[in-house]
């Protein structure tokens, strides 16, 4: 059976962060309530379209999926059970925030099969928590910790971000310390720089030079620091911005990143399957009318946007994409497509073979200072 991947978007929040962009907005409990039954409906009218695939993982993600009471999630995860072929190692994730869980709900959560938690806390510091516009304060994360670990939870992610308005260096640190002095350590840690989206109050702020961000150099050291931190307790970078303790990567991402098939439910839920691209519509009250009529545009990917795809997202994660892979997907030497660009990139020492004694069977990779502009890089896999 081919592999599958779920993702099921929750689009609300307690109240909106100054710098979030995402697809989320606080909402009433009726509003929520209609929200998860016509999700319900959606997933039962959309499942036999997957009836040949395995589902390897299931994302719950948002917004916070964790402000819907716990009876939404159990009856989710129910249907995504009585709908789908589940494996039974699949990998089964939720977003939650501090402030909206208590140890009931934790437990319930993970009753119902949840086997990973990926916890936003972003930082240590109550005042950049205060200017991030986050609902919840340090202590209020230690808590959910504990519950979380008290739960039975092993398997817990913490998402940080550097380059925070007023941040320093120093500042940053500390938030990592901290992080990795919680009992037991996270098995995972999320690390992305934060970056000022059009359109959110931060935007406006910055416009009007009301936001002091960090400059490039002290960004710079943020990225190098997190690096050094987390190798020396034992984190592997498996990604630019994810760190895992040995066996646990985030299976759903490294399977994005690896183009597995996914599908989306929920408003703005995006679908990979077949070659075929499609996200559905934004509007609530669309989707509240009509769960199953909001699939937007289809896109059939052309050979091309696959194979920028396939170097695009395989070059985020360190284990780089394998020859063999690019062969087996389009029948073509990644030498035979893309031979100048990866020339040029060795070259300039962004690029390098790893096991280059194989024939076909070498994976190409960023180098470490590949990494840091990999952006860079990545551009010059795309076809004019
Ligand atoms: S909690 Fe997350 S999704 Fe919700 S507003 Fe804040 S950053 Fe956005």
């Amino acid at each position: 059976m081919k592999k599958l991947e779920l993702y099921f978007h929750i689009p609300f929040c307690v109240r909106k962060c100054l710098y979030c962009d995402f697809l989320s907005a606080p909402a009433a409990e009726e509003t929520k309530d209609a929200y998860m039954e016509a999700l319900l409906q959606e997933i039962r009218g959309r499942a036999e379209t997957y009836r040949e695939y395995l589902v390897d993982t299931v994302f719950i993600g948002g917004g916070t999926p964790s402000v819907v009471n716990a009876l939404w999630i159990e009856r989710l995860l129910e249907t995504v059970y009585q709908c789908f072929s589940v494996s039974e190692k699949a990998e089964i994730s939720i977003e939650v925030n501090p402030g909206t869980v208590d140890g009931e709900k934790l437990y319930r959560y993970f009753a119902a099969g949840v086997n990973r938690l990926s916890i936003g806390l972003q930082s240590a510091n109550d005042e950049e928590l205060k200017g991030l516009g986050r609902i919840h304060s340090w202590q209020e994360f230690l808590e959910t910790y504990r519950l979380a670990v008290e739960a039975g939870f092993c398997n817990i992610n913490v998402d940080i971000m550097s380059a925070l308005p007023g941040q320093s260096t120093d500042s940053y640190c500390l938030t990592l310390e901290k992080v990795l002095k919680l009992t037991p350590q996270p098995a995972h840690i999320s690390a992305y720089s934060l970056i000022v989206e059009e359109g959110t109050p931060f935007a406006e702020m910055d416009k009007k030079g009301a936001l002091q961000l960090p400059d490039e150099e002290c960004e710079r050291q943020m990225y190098k620091r997190t690096e050094e931190m987390l190798k020396r307790h034992g984190y592997e970078r498996y990604e630019i911005s994810n760190y895992a303790k040995e066996g646990y990567a985030c299976r759903h991402n490294c399977g994005y990143w690896r183009r597995v098939e996914y599908a989306g439910f929920g408003i703005g839920a995006a679908s990979l399957v077949d070659n075929k691209r499609f996200q559905n519509g934004r509007s609530l009250a669309d989707y509240l009318a009509n769960p199953l009529g909001c699939r937007g545009h289809i896109q059939e990917l052309s050979e091309k946007e696959q194979m920028e795809e396939f170097l695009f997202l395989g070059l985020r994660m360190t284990e780089g994409v394998e020859e063999n892979g690019f062969w087996d997907a389009f029948g073509k030497t990644l030498t035979e497509v893309y031979g100048a660009v990866i020339e040029k990139n060795i070259a300039d020492g962004l690029l390098e073979y790893r096991n280059p004694e194989a024939d076909r069977g070498r994976r190409l990779v960023l180098t470490e200072r590949g990494l840091d502009i990999s952006n860079y890089v990545m551009a010059q896999f795309l076809f004019d």
